[in-house]
């Protein structure tokens, strides 16, 4: 009998099963969640649900009727434990044999764990889920001292969070600037200027060495010998990919659930989207593993389409946002191996674009503040464009307009 199951109840997983039903799948579709919630926007994790702004009751990314009216089966609290691939069952940890003719991996990531000595003594928080971010929410207040270790964009989206809430914050990040991994110096030397003028404090190059238990809360002493105390401890040193259940039943793993451009595994009845997948770009020509939900939304449209019986390849530039104080970052493409750097308008101002160029074709721009830039980036670098540096700077005109 046809059916489909999805293990994960993330972006990509309700993408999915909508998706699937759009196209005229008329059988059974159950979706396995480890969690208790219905699915839910996690981005607002970091940012409105910290702060306040956004309610837990607006969290959800669709209402529970929407579900039924859909035929779409969600089973909460019920973990998928192993994939049979011989016999097409999914073992649950609720003892339940559910059936397949296809399934859908959508098992997103989790926090890359810290091991520093001393950790064992306090409550180390990472921000994954909706239970994470509650505890965490639970334990900030005005005046209490939160550190955060790591400062990419969560670490950076919590810190601003916790700040409106009158937190005293610090970041703590190994590399030399904040989000090293993600963007160029300009950005990074911009965050740090933001954060620092809302009064976070940043210690670059330095590591945790050991936290202690001190009558006030607790004492991290650092590499450079400095010593923070703090209330909190949240950690966001990035994320390993769900692939244990993948990699048990014998699928292809490398950095992910490696994936062809119709979002198959190495078994052609198994999907695997979103952040767990690891699949191939056709615009860079690589494979890549990416974190963010337009990569999450876009393979699952495409893995509901080829399990409806319309081939669909993914062919999509990443794109990625971040919102901390009132600053919208907007990322398109990959910046990786640029050899050129431009950047339009003044950070001063918040409120100007960095270009990244190769071989004198964009390869991907980060928009401060500026959504109309981002869309136009988006549009050069799909058509792979030539551009000039002349193109870009000449301020009395849009950039890419014939000098
Ligand atoms: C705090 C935070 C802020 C973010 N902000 C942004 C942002 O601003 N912009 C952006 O583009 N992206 C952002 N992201 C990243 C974005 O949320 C992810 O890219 C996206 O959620 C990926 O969707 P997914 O469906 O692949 O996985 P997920 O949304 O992670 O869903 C996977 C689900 O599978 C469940 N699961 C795992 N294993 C099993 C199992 N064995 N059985 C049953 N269930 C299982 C997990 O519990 C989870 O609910 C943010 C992420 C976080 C954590």
């Amino acid at each position: 009998m046809e059916s489909i199951v999805i293990i994960g109840a993330g972006h990509s997983a309700v993408e999915a099963a909508l998706t699937l039903r759009k196209k005229g799948w008329e059988h059974d579709i159950c979706i396995l969640s480890q969690e208790s919630a219905l699915p839910y926007q996690r981005p607002q994790l970091s940012k409105g649900y910290i702060d306040g702004s956004v309610l837990e009751e607006k969290l959800a990314l669709k209402q529970r009727e929407l579900y039924n009216k859909n035929n779409i089966e969600i089973k909460l609290g019920t973990k998928a434990i192993k994939i049979n691939r011989s016999r097409r069952i999914i073992e649950t940890s609720k003892n339940e044999n559910i059936p397949y003719s296809h399934l859908i991996i959508a098992t997103g990531t989790r926090p890359r764990p810290l091991t520093i000595s001393g950790s064992h003594l306090l409550d180390v928080n990472y921000l994954r889920s909706l239970d994470d971010a509650k505890k965490i929410k639970s334990k900030l207040a005005a005046g209490r001292r939160l550190l955060v270790i790591g400062a990419g964009y969560i670490g950076l989206e919590l810190a601003a969070s916790a700040t409106k809430l009158n937190c005293k914050v610090t970041v703590v990040e190994a590399e030399e600037r904040v989000l090293a991994r993600v963007t160029s110096e300009v950005v990074s030397t911009f965050y740090q200027n933001l954060h620092r003028a809302h009064g976070v404090e940043i210690k670059l190059n330095t590591n945790i060495q050991t936290i202690h238990k001190v009558s006030s809360g607790f004492e991290a002493i650092m590499s450079d010998a400095t010593t923070i105390e703090f209330d909190t401890i949240v950690v966001g040193i990035g994320v390993l990919p769900n692939t244990q259940l993948a990699e048990e039943s014998g699928l292809v793993c490398s950095n992910g659930i490696v994936v062809n451009e119709r979002a198959q595994t190495s078994d052609p009845l198994i999907y695997a989207i979103g952040d767990c997948s690891n699949h191939p770009n056709e615009f860079y020509q690589k494979q890549i593993r990416l974190e963010s939900i337009p990569n999450a939304l876009e393979q699952a449209r495409v893995a509901a389409a080829n399990i409806c019986g319309s081939p669909s390849s993914y062919n999509s530039i990443p794109w990625f946002w971040s919102n901390q104080y009132n600053v919208k970052l907007q990322t398109v493409g990959l910046s990786e191996g640029y050899e050129e750097i431009v950047v339009r308008g003044t950070p001063a101002d918040n409120v100007f674009c960095v270009f990244y160029l190769k071989d004198k074709r964009l390869i991907a721009m980060d928009a401060i503040n500026s959504s109309a830039d981002f869309l136009k980036a988006k549009t050069h670098i799909l058509n792979k464009n030539t551009i000039t540096t002349a193109q870009l700077t000449e301020t009395t005109k849009a950039w890419f307009e014939p000098v």
